[in-house]
């Protein structure tokens, strides 16, 4: 009897059974749904056009491209980066290091303002190859570029944190080609001076500058000769402090230095005395900077270096790939273990074991 009076088909009976309570709304999911899609489908091409329109977001964005580990995000990234390199190497590239504490963030900030002001566009990236662990500790805080950070004309980025300093040096270079593109005329590499993350940053850079403190010993600095030899100049900084001791420790590293064998590009490394709290100095860091971009690229350097670091990156690209195939190829992998005992056993020299698993691998290729 009930079945009667309860019409279940019947769509104008008040007893009939709603379906609708599991449908969705649906033109107003669909289209909030589609606005999502298109937000994160942005297209190469939007990308490229952003970042050649100065478009700091799309700037941003892409650099977190570079930055993932995502294959799809990797092979979208390469693309935009190769759209880029022809508006790319425009700018100066500076590199600056020295240990935490030396003062970086604040000479950066004091210089940052001062080319900010006089119209440059400046970008400010960081290696960090801590950064994973501390979670950024260099550019992590801000407020240490107070200004800077606020600054139209700067663009702030964090160390990428890509687990191992090849990964680090490798997104880095590949960012400062998205800033070149974007307009950036200045880019600061900051980097710590310890480890080998400065041997890094020198690798990418036209300019490097260490900063260094008066009257602490180079080991208590942990500064190695290594590090000086790579400076094309050389700042002691909150000079303020002690006038005296400042430009007393910047005799001594004059003369330091005046015991290294002459640079190739004719460069002299300059010491000065700085102070990022009084701004001493700090011209004579950026008129010592352009001057050594005017004399080696009238003496043909400053594209030299540019051209060898470039053809180092591909040297060093193809011993990686290569080295990363070869170790992960089944037959290497199958076949080392047992080598490595035949070695350590005796049975064969270590060289024909290399060269055999070598030819091994390349036969195994072809086959
Ligand atoms: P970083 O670790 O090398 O980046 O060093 P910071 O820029 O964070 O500076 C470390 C500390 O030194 C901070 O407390 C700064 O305020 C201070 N500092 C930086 N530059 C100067 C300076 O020229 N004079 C003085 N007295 N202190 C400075």
């Amino acid at each position: 009897m009930y079945d009667k009076i309860i019409d279940k088909n019947n769509p104008d009976s008040a007893l009939s059974v709603q379906e609708a309570i599991g449908k969705k709304p649906s033109d107003i999911n669909t289209q909030y749904v589609a606005k999502l899609k298109k937000r994160r489908e942005i297209s190469v091409d939007e990308y490229v056009n952003g970042i050649l329109n100065s478009d700091r977001v799309m700037l941003s964005q892409a650099i977190t491209l570079v930055e993932s580990s995502l294959a799809a995000h990797q092979q979208k990234a390469q693309q935009i980066i190769e759209r880029c390199l022809p508006y790319a190497g425009k700018s100066i590239r500076v590199g600056i290091t020295g240990v935490p504490g030396v003062g970086k963030s604040t000479t950066i900030e004091a210089l940052g303002v001062k080319l900010t002001r006089s119209g440059h566009k400046l970008a400010v990236l960081a290696i960090d190859p801590t950064s994973e662990k501390t979670k950024g500790s260099i550019l992590g805080d801000k407020t240490r570029m107070e200004e800077l950070a606020t600054d139209p004309n700067a663009f702030i980025r964090p160390s990428p944190s890509a687990g191992s300093l090849g990964g680090v040096a490798r997104k880095t270079r590949e960012i400062i080609i998205l800033c070149e593109a974007a307009g950036f005329d200045t880019v600061f590499v900051e980097t710590v001076g310890v480890g080998q993350s400065e041997v890094v940053a020198h690798s990418m850079v036209d300019f490097f500058l260490l900063l260094q403190l008066a009257n602490a010993g180079d080991e208590l600095q942990g500064i190695k000769r290594g590090i000086m030899e790579m400076a094309d100049a050389i700042s002691i900084n909150k000079a303020e402090l002690d006038p005296n001791r400042a430009e007393l420790a910047a005799t001594q590293y004059r003369s330091a230095l005046s015991l290294f064998p002459q640079n190739e590009n004719g460069w002299k490394p300059v010491v000065f005395t700085s102070s990022a709290y009084t701004g001493s100095g700090i011209d004579k860091m950026w008129d010592t900077i352009m001057e050594y971009v005017a004399q080696t690229k009238a003496n043909g350097h400053f594209y030299k270096k540019r051209n060898e670091q470039n053809l180092r990156i591909l040297s060093e690209s193809i011993n990686s790939t290569l080295t990363e195939r070869f170790y992960n190829s089944e037959f290497v992998e199958s076949r080392l273990e047992q080598l490595k005992q035949d070695v350590l056993d005796d049975k064969i020299s270590a060289y024909i074991a290399a060269q055999r698993l070598i030819e091994g691998y390349f036969d195994n290729l072809t086959k």
